[in-house]
């Protein structure tokens, strides 16, 4: 296999002698693969269109990266490419040298990496830009006209002189007077010539309505500051606790910085979880609005895609993989939720997209606003440094005041069915007030558990080493590692007691919430029913409508929905995340305990959130109810800094699976000592060690950690490291992959 450090091009320089194709293709090698360009090509017309090549007996699309003098293969082995399918580049200049540095950066293969960035047609071969043809009448078709024999094909001579009359017709206006043959043949024999132009390239006109709010104090000293910088790259984190008019400031400076002819770039975690997000731009902007999702079809990607690479879009909004579309006139990127874990992709192509999203501003010479209520460590950290400017908004504007926070020690309250007496006693007021709740629990299902009483059996999943799911209402147990299903059995498979569910999930919370509050209209939102389409949207609704009354879900819950009338929030169980393995777990808990906290009493109804926990003396519970976020991300960072976690470490993961477990351990054995033997003493490789989830799906699952002080040590040891993983031998069916950056690592 071909080192990583081959991913790195020559200049591009094309001349007479530089003949060779660097073409990207969407396999798995870390190479690139060199062709002739086609026979009877004279022009290759731009790197960064697309090529047809042949490739063993198949035929590939692939993205031509780079163009070479020479070879490592011999001339006559050399094939042609047979066909550019593009005349023009089908990324944006700053994209396409993305591309190539996510590629190198995350060592990951190149041709997949080009290929993540295009819709799904666009990699098959469908035509990037819409294109029209004129025709006209050549002068050898001049001369056929006056032809007194030609009278005997009355058909072409009848469109030769339309046309000549015309002067210009596009093929469609041809072919509504005439047969398409006719068309065909005249072109064929010269008589007629087509000349192929884009659809118009120029930018949608946008105007921006009127309807926006008259800035605080606070929101119009930020958005003056970022847009007196928006010539040149910047890093801005926009920290301002939820509700605080964050969104409004995206607005004024989107609309400030586009106005010049230019475009921008919108992130968000998740859009079917932000509808309200999208509309609010949709209202505000006339125009040229086009959003990004995983939910969109083919066709619908393909159209957003050529919108934005013509100028059509002004602004895209968009999910994760919305960092690569092509915007020739980007202006301005915003991440919204900057801390989420979404924008990491957890598998293939493992890149951070806020993390490219800073890289792309970087390229484009453009300000970057990361904005969140419970920024990364990550981030905060940058800002504290200075290479970010941070930028402040700790209130709500007008009447909305912050939540009041609670803890309630579930030692001292007993809870029925994962509700303590407080927790009701409040669900209970708040309703008689009129308000709306949220019960909030990160775990879905009906029981996280069914256990024998007598011999302490518990439903194990068969091909992971986890336990099964009750999901009562699919009378299914469920593997939330693997998918995997079965019947609830009737007794315990070990000595045939009954079986009892233990543990609190969300299909459970409501099925006590509804015998608690018989009279109370519920909701509930989670994967489980969240997975129709529309579905999110008809529960969000319901919500919005008023109709339902209390909202019980998972961490779909915590992305920015704006609920006026929710005056009490409800965490039934703060605990997972205080004990778990992963150096990042606290810091999700802290964020999600606020961001869900943030969706109590965002207008003038005041809020109240009730924390409940077996640990309320807990430091981190605390600092964040006594002191809020940033206290606590003060000394969570702190605690990094003295384990030398990220941002005071870099990390890259190198995860390993196989069904053979000792060949697993032999191959990653074998890694580490490649590594120890390169002889880098600034790296640092522990392990093997087994994943939290030691056996998924059949598969056992083991990692090795490598860690070290410098982003550039890494990026060198890693590039001399993969290539020597890449040959070693490992048991049947091994899978590997390399994570930079990872946000778990167990
Ligand atoms: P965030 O994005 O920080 O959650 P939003 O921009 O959604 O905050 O604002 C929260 C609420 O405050 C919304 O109802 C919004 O209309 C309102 N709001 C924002 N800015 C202002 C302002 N300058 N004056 C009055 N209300 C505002
Ligand atoms: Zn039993
Ligand atoms: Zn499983």
């Amino acid at each position: 296999m071909t080192p990583a450090s081959q991913q790195s091009y020559p200049q591009i320089l094309w001349t007479n002698e530089s003949r060779i194709l660097q073409v990207a293709l969407d396999t798995p090698l870390r190479r690139v693969f060199d062709y002739l360009p086609p026979t009877r090509t004279r022009d290759v017309p731009a790197l960064g269109i697309r090529v047809l090549v042949p490739f063993g007996r198949q035929r590939l699309i692939g993205i031509l990266v780079g163009i070479a003098a020479e070879s490592a293969l011999p001339a006559g082995k050399l094939k042609s490419a047979l066909e550019f399918l593009d005349d023009r580049p089908v990324y944006d200049p700053v994209t396409f040298d993305l591309l190539r540095w996510a590629a190198e950066y995350y060592h990951h293969p190149i041709g997949e990496v080009y290929a993540a960035a295009l819709p799904v047609s666009l990699r098959t071969g469908q035509t990037a830009f819409s294109k029209i043809e004129h025709w006209r009448v050549t002068e050898a078709g001049r001369e056929q006209l006056a032809r007194p024999e030609a009278r005997r094909a009355p058909q072409q001579q009848a469109l030769l002189a339309w046309l000549t009359e015309r002067q210009s017709a596009t093929a469609k206006e041809i072919r509504e007077t005439f047969k398409p043959a006719v068309l065909k043949t005249l072109a064929e024999r010269g008589w007629i010539a087509g000349q192929v132009s884009e659809s118009p390239g120029e930018l949608a006109s946008l105007a921006v309505l009127p309807g926006g709010l008259a800035l605080t104090p606070a929101q119009a000293q930020i958005v003056e500051s970022i847009l007196a910088t928006r010539s040149r790259f910047g890093v801005h984190l926009l920290f301002g606790v939820t509700g605080s008019g964050k969104t409004e400031v995206y607005l004024r400076i989107i609309a400030a910085a586009i106005e010049q002819q230019a475009q921008a770039l919108v992130l968000v975690p998740e859009i079917a979880l932000t509808p309200q997000l999208v509309d609010r731009f949709r209202r505000r902007f006339s125009a040229g609005v086009a959003v990004v999702h995983s939910g969109l079809t083919d066709r619908e990607r393909r159209d957003a895609w050529r919108a934005a690479h013509s100028g059509q879009a002004r602004i895209v909004i968009g999910t994760r993989s919305a960092v690569f579309t092509s915007l020739p006139k980007l202006a301005l990127i915003v991440v919204d939720e900057e801390h989420d874990a979404s924008y990491k992709q957890q598998e293939g192509f493992r890149y951070s997209a806020r993390d490219l999203a800073v890289m792309r501003a970087r390229g484009a010479g453009v300000p970057v606003v990361l904005g969140s209520a419970t920024p990364s460590l990550e981030s905060l950290d940058n800002a504290a440094s200075g290479r970010y400017a941070m930028h402040l908004l700790p209130q709500r504007p007008g009447a909305a005041q912050p939540p009041r926070m609670s803890l309630v020690d579930l030692r001292r309250h007993p809870s029925e069915q994962g509700f303590s007496t407080p927790a009701i006693q409040a669900i209970d007021q708040h309703l008689k007030a009129g308000g709306q709740v949220i019960v909030f629990l990160n775990r879905r299902g009906y029981a996280p558990s069914l256990f024998c009483n007598a011999c302490g059996w518990v439903a194990p999943c068969a091909h992971c080493d986890a336990r099964m799911t009750l999901h009562r209402r699919a009378l299914k147990l469920r593997c939330h590692h693997c998918g995997a299903q079965a019947p609830i059995p009737a007794i315990c498979q070990s000595c045939g007691q009954a079986l009892l569910a233990v543990g609190q999930g969300t299909e459970r919370v409501e099925e006590t919430l509804a015998r608690l509050f018989p009279d109370t209209p519920l909701a509930r939102l989670d994967r489980d029913t969240a997975s129709a389409r529309g579905s999110i949207q008809s529960v969000l609704d319901r919500v919005h409508s008023g109709d339902a009354r209390i909202l019980v879900g998972t961490q779909m819950l915590t992305k920015g929905h704006h609920f006026p009338e929710v005056t009490l929030v409800v965490i039934l169980d703060a605990d997972q995340g205080l004990f778990a393995s992963d150096f990042r777990a606290t810091e999700r808990l802290a964020q999600t305990i606020t961001q869900v906290a943030g969706r109590a009493g965002r207008e003038a109804r005041p809020g109240e959130v009730m924390i409940q926990t077996q640990f309320p003396e807990h430091p981190l519970l605390q600092r964040l109810i006594a002191e809020g976020y940033e206290s606590f991300a003060a000394s969570a960072l702190e605690e990094r800094r003295a384990a030398e976690w990220p941002p005071y470490s870099r990390l890259a993961l190198l995860r390993a699976e196989a069904k053979d477990s000792l060949g697993l351990d032999t191959f990653l054995r074998t890694a580490a000592a490649a590594a120890h033997g390169l002889d880098e003493p600034s790296i640092k490789v522990l392990g093997p060690a087994a994943a939290l989830i030691a056996r998924r799906a059949d598969h056992f699952r083991a990692h090795l950690l490598v860690e070290t002080a410098a982003r550039s040590s890494l990026q060198r040891f890693l590039g001399r490291w993969l290539p020597l993983v890449d040959a070693l031998a490992g048991p049947p069916g091994l899978r590997w992959s390399i994570d930079v950056d990872p946000l778990e690592v167990d």
